[in-house]
């Protein structure tokens, strides 16, 4: 038996804690979203894959799950210190829409990443412009104590909550001086009280109006991006609450200015306690990062999920290269690494498919009604427990202990492979093991098929039995030493769009041309 300790890695600590939760039996968890100015890249979705594996490691533990992800469509400036414009409103105004309409679109094209990346929907989705009303009172309850009013907005004063930025690591006067003088090099707000003072509430300038504006006590004008994940957070899931996560570049700015408010909100005070800080545990994902800048959106062709669709690439094979990555890793893009994920991804799914093959194949009872693995997701390891796995328990043990080990995917992702290589077992338990595992990791093992798989450029005209007739029928030319219909027939794939790659090692793939 075995059920490992869920253990954490808390950026406000700098350590890993074994999780306990707030509320018995649940875990409640924000993840800061995406601000809908522009397509999310890759880097943005390893955000939220990381943020759905610890869902489902949290649901595999047997905690009720409530998870909440926010839809920025207000206040982010180009800076996250509060300066430059709107990212929102210069994206409009650039291409002479309205905001509303590109909030929805680049929303929506969000969600279908989120989608193709098999990343579970969240209980809710939270969309900060709902909430303005809630955010005008939240600011009104902080403001007596903790804020000054200057000509272009409510500011925040982060000399009257103790420990400002403990969760960035700068909290001694030195550094709090020096990321001071880094502020002032890029803030034009110049009457601020402290160089890392930010903005509650931002009034629209005498004589213009914004496509979006609301009124409230301090004058026309919309919230400060970091009001939004304070009163969002609390006001689904209550303080304090367990998860917060983000990606690292949260870790200086956004989230110590959330930690802020919600210290001013909650009348509490140092964070030597972490529910003082809202959220009890932060956690943040390292970076993708990509050599030649593809990742930036503002390169031409940046790095979007459906740029390596267009090249053929199943985006699952982009979930499995970052599962085999920690997520406090830093992690580099590359078109081969990309390339071995997917050949990893596609051995999976070759012995997965062999598996029920054999399970059908031996006649089992239950084959054509519920076949073991066809739970959808949501397995829980107690669930698991309650079988006897003979000779897969190491395997078993192993995953578990990974995945609770700060959410060690990589090595878990060696559990399941152990799985599928191990001999002389039922081939029913190791599919409903495999399966298990899956719904941790997400990678859709049982539906995927080779077809799914196969590179397959936007350009290609073939169809998919095409493909395979013409993989056999190349096979049989192999064989038999033709080399100049090989040729042939090679020039008439480049045609369609497709270039055969001989010597794959599963034989039954393309390549791009
Ligand atoms: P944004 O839409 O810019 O607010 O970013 C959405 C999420 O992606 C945030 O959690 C960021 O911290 C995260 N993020 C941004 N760039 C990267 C990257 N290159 N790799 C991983 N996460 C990132
Ligand atoms: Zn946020």
């Amino acid at each position: 038996m075995t059920d490992a300790p869920l253990k954490l890695f808390n950026s406000l600590t700098r350590q890993a804690e074994v999780f306990e939760p707030v509320h018995p039996g649940e875990a409640r968890v924000y993840t800061c979203g995406p601000t809908v100015y522009n397509y999310p890249h890759i880097g943005n979705m390893r955000a939220y894959v990381f943020a759905d594996v610890l869902g489902r490691t949290l649901t595999w533990k047997g905690l009720k799950l409530t998870h909440v992800i926010n839809i920025t469509d207000v206040g982010h400036l180009t800076d996250d210190a509060d300066a430059g414009e709107d990212k929102m409103e210069k994206m409009a105004a650039s291409q002479a829409q309205s905001i509303w309409d590109i909030a929805e679109h680049y929303k929506q094209a969000y969600w279908a990443d989120i989608r193709s990346l098999n990343i579970r929907q969240p209980a809710q989705w939270t969309v900060a412009t709902d909430y303005v009303p809630q955010m005008i009172e939240f600011a009104k309850g902080i403001a007596d104590k903790h804020c000054y009013e200057l000509e272009s907005g409510l500011y925040f004063d982060v000399s009257t909550v103790a420990d400002y930025a403990l969760l960035a690591g700068r909290h001694t006067q030195e550094q709090l001086a020096e990321a001071d003088e880094a502020h002032m090099r890029i803030d034009p707000v110049k009457d601020k009280r402290n160089a890392a003072d930010f903005a509650i509430w931002r009034k629209t300038p005498a004589g213009e109006t914004r496509q979006m504006e609301w009124d409230s006590p301090w004058g026309r004008g919309a919230p400060g991006w970091h009001l939004e994940c304070s009163v969002m957070s609390g006001e689904v899931l209550g303080f304090p609450f367990d998860i917060h996560t983000g990606g690292i570049d949260h870790r200086e700015i956004h989230h110590p200015n959330e930690i802020a408010q919600n210290q001013a909100h909650c009348c509490t005070n140092g964070l030597d306690d972490p529910r003082n800080s809202g959220a009890r545990i932060w956690m943040h994902n390292n970076f993708l990062v990509e050599r030649s800048g593809k990742m930036s959106k503002s390169s031409g062709e940046f790095l979007r999920l459906q740029l390596l669709i267009d090249r053929g690439y199943h985006p699952l094979a982009y979930r499995l290269m970052c599962l085999a990555a920690h997520y406090r890793s830093e992690l580099e893009f590359s078109w081969e690494g990309l390339g071995a994920a997917l050949t990893r991804l596609k051995r999976m799914v070759m012995a997965v498919a062999q598996l029920k093959a054999r399970h059908a194949e031996l006649g089992s009872a239950s084959i054509d009604q519920s076949a073991p693995w066809e739970q959808e997701e949501g397995w829980t390891l107690k669930q698991v427990q309650a079988d006897d796995w003979g000779k897969l328990q190491p395997a078993l043990n192993k995953f578990d202990a990974a995945i609770a080990d700060d959410l060690n995917s990589a090595v878990a992702l060696t559990a399941l492979d152990d799985v599928l290589a191990a001999k002389k077992v039922d081939p029913a338990k190791k599919a409903e093991l495999a399966a298990a595992m899956d719904a941790v990791l997400g990678l859709q093992l049982f539906n995927l098929t080779r077809a799914d798989l196969r590179i397959r450029p936007k350009a290609a005209t073939i169809a998919e039995d095409q493909v395979e007739a013409a993989i056999t029928f190349r096979k049989e030319l192999r064989a038999q030493q033709n080399y100049p219909a090989l040729d042939r027939q090679r020039d008439e794939l480049a045609a369609q769009g497709v270039e055969v790659m001989d010597g794959d090692p599963l034989g039954w793939e393309w390549k791009l041309g």
